[in-house]
């Protein structure tokens, strides 16, 4: 027996449609990896024009490591979309809330009975999340990135790692939500123009607090040493007037042998941080293999764990590292962070504006199961998660195509400030010791890559004359 749309009441033609568009998005998707798996499966020798860029070894190993990972994401894909989908068809939402209803009045917690119940809510459906998620987390840490010579971190540290990280989310997420609804319930009719302010506030206090308070919780961030990298970072920052306040090696070989640098900070306080990992001459994984440890001679304490070293060296030489910050000091010289931040602001400013506009259609609540009560709180959720899907799966796509253009410009900037060969060469270090694969399928990568592929940048890094 079918149903003809004009016999589905409203809220049914919403519900049908949100589910609808996120298998779309869900199909687009795996169309598009399916595309690079294949790419994956066939390129099994070096093309030509990489000959001088990648080994074989390098090569296949890359190809293999890719192939895996993309095998873990369709399955983790599927999962997660059944899931979702799952969730939805048996009212999981609904339930969810009537579970929390029952805790608050058992409880009887707080004054405002639906902030309350709402951050209850809040707290049994990161619970959940984070519960599912840690499985496959497990299997893509401790199978894939284990096999391919990456993963750094014992089960121990992981699961202590995992935990943390949920505390830490909830104290900041349980106190912001509460005091977001109670500015949306007594904000008045221009409500969103308080709760837009508030989330600004809140993520400007969030990027001020994070590197000093809450990275250091996971992380072990120790000032680059003095010598002649520092010197010479100084320097680079000092030519183009970067306002570096400190420079900080963190110690990401604790948790795999993946590399990176980035800077942060506002105004006058800046600071960059490299990967113990990206420096050659700092990584523990370039230290050789030491003395065998004897079974149960060693502390066994997971803050002890040994990195394992690699076969081979692994990070970059000075001048590389520093032609590496000379692109990322091109973001910030070419004042991509502002824009990056102005952007989402304005669309955080959009979506709070439409979110007014809709939160009172009852029609929106009876499509996810809420016949009676219209929570803040699910509000939130159906308008910004499922009736704006369509626009941030747009929105999302502008920025990565916007991210690739800043990525060129960095290199560009490199480029300038006489770095081009040395960066072309950390390229290509990074590339190997990452194990990225050097060919993509045009779709995927355009809808995908947030950084130009390799062979682009390689490319346009050489001349202005591209072949
Ligand atoms: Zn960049």
């Amino acid at each position: 027996m079918l149903l003809t749309l004009y016999e589905l009441s409203v809220e049914n033609k919403i519900f049908y449609a949100v589910l609808l568009f996120s298998w779309t998005v869900y199909l687009w998707e795996a169309y598009l990896a399916s595309r690079q798996r294949k790419i994956y499966k066939s390129t099994i020798h070096v093309p030509v024009e990489l000959g001088k860029i990648m080994d074989k070894e390098t090569f296949e190993k890359s190809r293999l490591y890719q192939l895996d990972k993309s095998n873990f994401s369709f399955w983790s894909g599927l999962y997660s979309e059944a899931e979702g989908t799952l969730i939805l068809l048996l009212g999981g939402i609904p339930f969810l809330w009537g579970v929390s209803g029952t805790i608050t009045a058992r409880f009887g917690l707080g004054t405002d009975y639906e902030i309350s119940q709402s951050l209850v809510f809040l707290m049994l459906a990161t619970l959940f999340s984070a519960l599912t998620g840690l499985p496959w987390s497990v299997y893509n840490t401790f199978v894939i990135e284990e096999k391919h010579g990456f993963n750094q971190q014992t089960l121990g540290f992981f699961l202590k790692d995992a935990v943390k990280k949920f505390l830490v989310t909830q104290c900041i997420l349980l106190p912001v939500t509460s005091l977001l609804l109670y500015i949306i319930k007594i904000g008045g009719d221009y409500f969103f123009i308080y709760a837009w302010l508030f989330t600004l506030v809140v993520t400007l206090v969030l990027v001020t607090i994070y590197a000093d308070y809450i990275a250091p919780l996971f992380d072990k961030f120790t000032p680059l040493p003095d010598g002649e990298l520092r010197k010479e970072i100084e320097s680079l920052a000092q030519s183009i007037s970067f306002p570096l306040t400190k420079v900080y090696v963190v110690e990401g070989s604790k948790r795999s042998s993946h590399s990176n640098a980035y800077f942060y900070g506002f105004f006058k306080n800046k600071r960059i941080v490299l990967f113990d990992t990206l420096l050659e001459d700092y990584s523990p994984l370039n230290k050789g293999p030491e003395v065998e440890p004897q079974q149960g001679a060693g502390d066994e304490g997971d803050e002890q764990s040994k990195p394992k070293a690699k076969n081979k060296r692994q990070g970059c030489n000075n001048p590389e590292v520093l032609a590496v910050l000379g692109h990322e000091l091109g973001h910030w010289k070419l004042g991509h962070m502002v824009k990056n931040i102005l952007i989402s602001q304005m669309n955080s400013f959009l979506c709070f504006f439409l979110f007014a506009v809709l939160i009172g259609r009852k029609e929106l609540f009876m499509a996810f199961g809420f016949h009676d009560s219209q929570p803040t709180l699910i509000g939130l959720m159906i308008i910004f998660q499922f009736i704006f899907s369509p626009y941030n799966e747009l929105l999302s796509f502008c920025l990565t195509v916007l991210s690739r253009r800043f990525e060129f410009q960095a290199d560009a900037f490199a480029r300038a400030m006489g770095q081009a060969s040395e960066l072309y060469s950390a390229l290509i270090k990074l590339n190997k010791d990452n194990l990225g694969f050097p060919v993509s399928d045009w779709l995927f990568s355009m809808w995908h890559y947030s950084h130009p592929p390799l062979l682009e940048r390689l490319r346009a890094l050489r001349g202005p004359k591209q072949d």
